[in-house]
């Protein structure tokens, strides 16, 4: 296979601080050689474990980008023992657009691996963490949030995989984190996804998902700067002690989870983020819009648990995932 376009602008193998960029050739009508240009730093003091830290998977979330901005400005060689790849926007054009996916080739970062680095921007963007910093890695945390069309009690996640060693250090660090909630995720569709990339290979890797409607708040956004640095701690690459969470711990077992959209139209949610609900129950009303005076579609969920993701916006379409139910688990 070719070599990546994409090279950066830092060693990855020299200790220190180095704040610089993965410069990507973009040849476009503003810019006959230009570059999209994705902002990194490396921290690495000495041998030993190598965390790969990205936000901006998807370019409308922020907690993640936020906690890693603020990561890169304060962590010092000092506090390392091994190296810490801190990359707040990967998919960086979505990222600058405030979009889910790429305005370049609408490429949805967490459906293009493993990449092509003779494909989209996207797929280039991809190729190289898939064979150049995936294999550098020890762990690897992804943050995600909803995004503008989602809102998401704030949880730390890991994977069932078939390794249960590897499964065992990310649940580890998934407690370490400390979101107010912690959830073992079972992937629906997991193909081209990033998280399945690292896993593949072998990588202890660990996600977030810790609010959305397209913003975040002083809450989500300190839950994501402190848990970054307790799963350092806890993963041994930074030194200190980390501040232990209560954390509730939920699963996501099957497809039951989730109440799906079959209409159009204006809805009014019945239950809010948070509150418990029993299998059957109504949990949003979704009204036609075209004239007054039609009865709404009663939309109810599919088994009992805690209401933890919902769609953020007032409008619906069919299909639009409204309601995400998780099962309560003790421990
Ligand atoms: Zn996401």
């Amino acid at each position: 296979m070719r070599p990546s376009p994409i090279s950066a602008t830092v060693d990855f193998d020299a200790d220190g601080v180095q704040h610089g960029f993965l410069r990507l050739p973009y040849s476009r009508d503003d810019a006959a050689w230009g570059s999209v240009m994705i902002p990194l730093t490396v921290v690495k003091n000495g041998a030993g474990p190598t965390a790969l830290l990205t936000g901006g998977n998807h370019g409308d979330e922020y907690e993640g980008p936020i906690a890693l901005f603020d990561l890169a400005r304060h962590l010092t060689p000092a506090e390392v023992t091994g190296r810490v790849i801190i990359i707040p926007a990967m998919n960086l054009p979505a990222f600058v657009a405030g979009t889910r996916t790429s305005p370049i080739d609408r490429g949805n970062m967490n459906r293009a691996f493993p990449g092509r680095p003779d494909g989209t921007v996207t797929e280039r963007i991809a190729d190289y963490f898939q064979r150049v910093l995936l294999p550098m890695a020890d762990v690897v945390l992804d943050f995600h949030s909803g995004g503008k069309t989602l809102d998401f009690l704030p949880f730390c996640a890991a994977h069932i995989v078939p390794d249960k060693t590897m499964e065992a250090k990310a649940f580890d660090l998934v407690r370490a984190f400390g979101a107010p909630y912690s959830v073992s995720m079972l992937e629906i569709d997991a193909v081209g996804m990033y998280d399945s990339a690292a896993e593949d290979m072998g990588k202890v890797f660990v996600t977030t998902e810790l609010g959305g409607g397209g913003t975040a708040s002083a809450a989500t956004a300190n839950i994501a700067i402190r848990g970054c640095r307790n799963l350092l701690i806890a993963a041994g690459i930074v030194k200190g002690a980390t501040e232990p969470q209560p954390t509730q711990w939920l699963d996501m077992p099957d497809g039951d989870c989730f109440t799906f959209a079959e209409d159009g139209g204006l809805i009014q949610f019945l239950a809010d983020l948070g509150d418990t609900v029993e299998k059957g129950q109504p949990v949003a009303l979704i009204y036609p819009t075209g004239r007054t005076g039609l009865d709404p579609v009663t939309l109810r969920v599919r088994r009992s648990g805690l209401f933890t993701a919902r769609h953020f916006p007032g409008l619906v379409k069919p299909g639009d995932c409204v309601a995400v139910i998780a099962d309560i688990v003790a421990g």
